[in-house]
């Protein structure tokens, strides 16, 4: 977990939000959103705390959150989840990610993810003591190659752990190759976790949670979180669903983690599984046009961009702009144009920037306004 000089280093997202405050630049890094979500939902939160819901939960959630979480997987999806033997509510995605792999990973056991991946992969499996090993998924369309997806696979392999959609390549990761994910899983006996935060948020193509394929049922974990969806961010409400000897090992590691969290939030999150379609097609419809913003002023703005289909980010490539090391551009780009990116080495392994080197990740999870002022100001690079 020690940064490249061997010192402990904050994340790449509290970096760039430090930056951001210190600099007074657009915060485009750091994936949160700048408005509220849906009214019924903080006003929920708001009654549950008047409620007198302040104390801790029940250890696997409470049995409404559960059950509006089955409802979810039963109305999306069209799976039959038990609340009470399959469901798992967690501090956030990034518990039941933790959780998990300190359940099911032993050192020496292998686990594979595609890369880049999501910050947070590399650091616990490394503190789960498991060895990571990496599909690559390269511009130009960021989709892995079947026979490194394959070839990714070993009898170590304990795990695959699957985000889809994908940050930070906005990727909806095609069905054929969660099927190929499920057909490996099965033949090397391995368990498929998912990180699927982004569910609710897909303007292009379609979701599939892997778990709705044929023979993943049994051996996956479905990890899922409420702050993208509901821009509840700082709640922290995630759970996870899976067969219920899965959960059993879970939970037994999650009650040492945080025991519990967020009382008042999860009546609240129960209401916003509950809400309409409508609200649910609302929400990806506004982030499409607010990536369209961002996307076509980024091309505009002379970078090669990777078109997301989901999700809160766009890559974009700052080599035709004659930069080709995106994290010294990411330090400096507050005082040359006042906004801020991530570098995507971020989220490969030291050893693998190479092909990455010059892509920005810009989130666009941000109003309207924000987004014309940020690609403004980007133009100014030229
Ligand atoms: N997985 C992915 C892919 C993410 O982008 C994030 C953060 N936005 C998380 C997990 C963490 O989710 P949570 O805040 O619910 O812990
Ligand atoms: N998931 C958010 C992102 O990708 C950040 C969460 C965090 O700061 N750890 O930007």
């Amino acid at each position: 977990l020690l940064g490249p000089d061997g010192v402990p280093a904050p994340t790449v997202f509290a970096e760039m939000s430090a930056l951001a405050a210190a600099t007074g630049a657009i915060n485009l890094g750091q994936g949160f959103p700048d408005e509220d979500g849906p009214a019924e939902v903080l006003e929920a939160a708001v009654q549950a705390i008047r409620g007198g819901a302040n104390q801790y939960p029940p250890g696997r959630g409470t049995p409404d959150l559960r059950a509006a979480v089955a409802e979810h997987q039963a109305r999306w999806y069209g799976l039959d989840v038990d609340p009470d033997r399959e469901v798992l509510v967690t501090a956030g995605a990034t518990e039941a990610l933790a959780a998990t792999l300190l359940a099911l990973v032993e050192p020496g056991d292998e686990v594979v993810t595609f890369e880049p991946f999501y910050d947070a992969y590399g650091a616990l499996i490394r503190l789960a003591g498991a060895t990571h090993v990496t599909v690559p998924l390269r511009a130009p369309d960021f989709l892995p190659d079947e026979a490194d997806l394959r070839a990714a696979f070993s009898d170590r392999t304990r795990v695959v752990l699957v985000n889809t959609p994908h940050n930070p390549t906005g990727r909806v990761l095609p069905v054929e190759v969660l099927r190929t994910v499920v057909e490996l899983a099965e033949q090397f006996d391995a368990v498929i976790v998912t990180d699927e935060v982004y569910e609710h948020l897909a303007f292009a193509g379609t979701h599939v949670p892997p778990v709705t394929l044929p023979g993943a049922r049994e051996r996956t974990v479905s990890i899922s979180s409420a702050g993208k969806t509901f821009n509840t961010t700082g709640w922290k409400i995630g759970w996870l669903t899976a067969p219920p000897a899965l959960v059993e090992a879970i939970t037994t590691v999650k009650q040492y983690l945080t025991f519990v969290n967020g009382a008042p939030f999860q009546p609240a999150i129960a209401t916003g599984l509950r809400l309409p379609d409508a609200v649910f097609a609302g929400i990806a419809a506004d982030l499409g046009s607010k990536q369209a913003i961002l996307a076509d002023g980024l091309a505009a703005a002379g970078f090669d961009v990777l078109r997301p289909d989901a999700g809160y980010f766009v890559i974009a490539d700052a080599a035709p702009l004659g930069h080709d090391d995106a994290r010294a551009l990411c330090l400096e780009l507050p005082r040359l144009v006042g906004v801020v990116g991530v570098p995507v080495s971020a989220f490969v392994r030291p050893d693998h920037v190479d092909g990455y080197r010059s892509l920005i990740r810009f989130a666009f999870c941000k109003r309207r306004s924000v987004l014309e002022e940020a690609v403004a100001r980007l133009a100014g690079l030229a």
